[in-house]
């Protein structure tokens, strides 16, 4: 197939815009012509939208009608393998191409031309007549300093309308200035702060190197005990790419690790990377997006939507705690990060690695059938040994009702503390206490929109729901049988666990790390280094705790309910509750002082957690593989998750049936129908979620069939379908 690279002035072109229509547009090229690959703008109806000029126009439309389009963008054009991977993610996730690009141009103001582009800052003036809305413009600029804003962003976190900014503006009390030109990030010298590895490292390193050098793809799997040393290695493959002038992009499963890890970086390269996550301000955004575009961004550490940026020429890209499940999208257009990125990566000819030191039971088999390369590291480095695993069996201990730290861990964290060293609590719960139970009548308060109950946050003073953010205060007496002063907590949350640890140690200094407790992520991030330099004796703390931290005074981990994982009938349940175990293990004993983890447990012969106490990785990981290949699902067969929702239950179930009876396209490839049964979460923010489950043989082509079967229903009311392909739970 021949491609025209440049549409002279008037020629036809088809455009693909971020609307919701599912077809390209035809528009003439405007003035001056326009490169394949170019962003626009377009006339549509009465509004101009974003586009990208994707190929020739088809011109099956009267020609004189077809309107030009208005302008070229001031960014660099979409390459072409940017454009494949669009494509190929669209067909992959059964997503609207338009919604992919939504995705691959999440940056403000990219339409605007850089002489429209304002920031906003304090001013000299006063208002003359003070509102609330004003008070909150004023507030929010004094909160930040000297930081300026673009108008979206300052009306946004203000909670104000763009006129109150603007009028502020005319009265000197805010400043408008010209954005500044968005500039490189600085220079990253590959040559600036190597650490000599160890032998093993060495070994790991070259091995990525030479991979990079090759300029093709590759994916290796890098699995490495926690500690092992595993970024060490893969930041020498990212210095190799620097030297190729290739640009390279880690990713991270959690901002929190990010301040770390870019200390990390500078102290390798000599400069921070660029960054892409939820926590960056949308100026920087706008830089980042621009810069990787014109490949002045060598280095980009970010959340999974950072591999949607049009890189200019990206040559690895490493995912670091690659069985995370955060990886996988749940919400819009449903992807995982790990496979898109191994995706991304044959497009462009780059490398991949996943780093992990429980890998994904994915990964694990794609290594086992030679189609990722394998890498391991064995042991620790310099004088850190892994910790002991060791189960406490909770038949045996004595302790009185609404208690959970044992008198075996007590006496262990006691140790601890005596020797200046550091425990930690775990519990993979955030709250005070998951279920509150009316002793009356039985009654627990559960969500007015979803089939959850609402957990009770103390330190917020309010009942949550995990779900859908719904809120509401603690009532006095029970909803249902209206008798005051029965409601009670039952089961432990971490708010709950912290006033044990702090009836039990009145005097040591604790620290809980819940994702809730912190309004920002530079608290949290100060929380994190205060721990590190030894400011706490016990940290509690939730899941937040078990994803890469480094803390090395912390000998002790105490895990509160390893079973919490182990309960109903996922699949996944066992692979889950292994990666969490052994991760947050691992965050005992990082330095040269040994670690020990304890597992209070009711089950200790179960082998979900005899695997975790024996390590026996390789083991487990087969035991898995076989009941996984039993029961044909993946990675050993192909599974899509269809989600209907709506807000009458009937309609939703009617839809579902009438699906499960017209799955023609399906049964000619052998796959499988199972459902509609009610979704996971039945009932999400008002709305009945059922869900039909698809299973297929490897090789089956999944998607054209899908794509095939749920094409034959329109969708009436508001009745809507989400196709989730290997979903995370099943
Ligand atoms: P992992 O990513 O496998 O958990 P890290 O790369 O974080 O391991 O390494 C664990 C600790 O050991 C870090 O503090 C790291 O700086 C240190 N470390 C690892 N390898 C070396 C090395 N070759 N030289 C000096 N320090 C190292
Ligand atoms: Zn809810």
């Amino acid at each position: 197939m021949s491609e025209t690279e440049f549409f002279p002035e008037g020629t036809l072109i088809a455009v693909l815009t971020t609307q919701p229509l599912d077809r390209m547009l035809d528009y003439k090229a405007p003035e001056g012509g326009v490169l394949l690959g170019a962003f626009v703008e377009v006339p549509l109806g009465p509004r101009r939208v974003l586009g990208i000029v994707w190929g020739a126009g088809k011109g099956d439309y009267d020609i004189n009608k077809i309107r030009p389009a208005n302008r070229v963008l001031d960014v660099a054009p979409m390459g072409v393998d940017m454009r494949n991977f669009l494509q190929r993610a669209a067909d992959y996730t059964l997503t609207p191409m338009n919604a992919m690009l939504r995705l691959a141009t999440r940056a403000p103001g990219l339409s605007d031309p850089p002489s429209m582009r304002k920031i906003y800052r304090r001013g000299e003036g006063e208002p003359d007549r003070q509102t609330d809305a004003r008070r909150r413009v004023l507030e929010t600029l004094a909160n930040y300093g000297n930081l300026a804003f673009t108008m979206g962003e300052l009306s946004e976190m203000a909670g104000v309308t763009n006129s109150v900014v603007k009028g502020l503006v005319k009265q000197g009390v805010v400043r408008e200035e010209a954005a500044p030109r968005d500039t490189p990030f600085p220079r990253l010298d590959p040559e600036y702060g190597g650490k000599e590895l160890s032998a093993d490292q060495e070994v790991g390193a070259e091995v990525l190197r030479v991979g990079v050098q090759s300029g093709k793809y590759g994916t290796t799997l890098l699995r490495g005990v926690t500690g092992s040393g595993k970024t060490e290695v893969y930041l020498e493959a990212v210095a190799e790419c620097l030297r190729k002038g290739r640009q390279a992009l880690v990713l991270l499963p959690e901002i929190a690790l990010t301040a770390e890890f870019l200390t990390r970086v500078e102290a390798r390269f000599g400069a921070k990377p660029a960054e892409w996550h939820s926590g960056v301000t949308m100026t920087e955004r706008r830089r980042t997006w621009k810069m990787v575009g014109e490949g002045g961004a060598q280095m980009v550490i970010g959340a999974r939507s950072a591999l949607f940026l049009p890189y200019r020429d990206l040559g690895l890209i490493i995912v670091d705690e690659e069985h995370d499940t955060s990886y996988k999208q749940e919400d819009g257009v449903l992807y995982n990060a790990r496979d898109m990125a191994v995706l991304r990566a044959a497009l462009c000819e780059a490398q991949v690695v996943l780093a992990s030191a429980t890998p994904s039971l994915e990964s694990w088999a794609n290594a086992e059938a030679g189609k990722y390369t394998k890498l391991e590291l064995t042991s620790r480095y310099g004088a850190s040994v892994l910790p002991e695993m060791r189960a406490i069996d909770m038949r045996a201990e004595k302790l009185p009702a609404s208690r959970w730290i044992s008198p075996s861990l007590k006496a262990a964290v006691d140790a601890r503390i005596a020797k200046g060293e550091q425990a930690l609590l775990f519990i993979n719960r955030r709250g005070y206490a998951p279920v509150t139970i009316c002793r009356a009548c039985g009654h627990q308060i559960g969500c007015d929109n979803c089939d959850a109950r609402m957990v009770e946050h103390r330190f917020l003073k309010r009942l949550l729901c995990h779900q859908c953010g719904e809120t509401k205060a603690m009532p006095e007496a029970c909803p249902s049988c209206e008798v005051e002063g029965k409601l009670a907590p039952v089961g432990p949350g971490v708010e709950r666990l912290a006033e044990e640890a702090q009836e039990l140690w009145p005097d040591a200094r604790q620290a809980v790390l819940s994702s809730d407790l912190f309004g920002s992520a530079r608290a949290l991030k100060e929380s994190i280094r205060a721990i590190a330099d030894g400011g706490a004796d016990i940290i509690i703390g939730t899941q937040l705790v078990a994803k890469g931290h480094n803390f090395p005074l912390l000998t002790l981990v105490g895990v509160i309910d390893a079973d919490l994982g182990l309960q109903g009938s996922d699949l996944r349940a066992a692979e889950r509750t292994f990666q969490l175990m052994r991760q947050v293990a691992g965050r005992a004993g990082r330095s040269e002082r040994a670690g020990l983890a304890l597992l209070q447990t009711f089950q200790p012969e179960h082998p979900v957690i005899r695997a975790i106490l024996t390590g026996d990785e390789t083991g487990f990981w087969r035991t898995q593989a076989d009941e996984r290949r039993q029961a044909v699902v993946p990675p050993f067969g192909r599974m899509a998750g269809i989600i209907l929702s709506g807000s009458d239950v009937t309609q939703v179930f009617d839809l579902g049936n009438a699906l499960a009876r017209n799955a023609g396209a399906l049964q000619a490839i052998g796959a499988q129908v199972y459902g509609p049964a009610p979704a996971p979460i039945a009932r999400v923010r008002g709305r009945h979620r059922v869900r039909l489950l698809v299973k297929a043989d490897k090789s089956a082509p999944l998607q054209a069939a899908l794509a095939q079967w749920v094409g034959q229903f329109r969708l009436k009311g508001d009745l809507r379908l989400a196709v989730d392909i290997d979903p995370q739970s099943f």
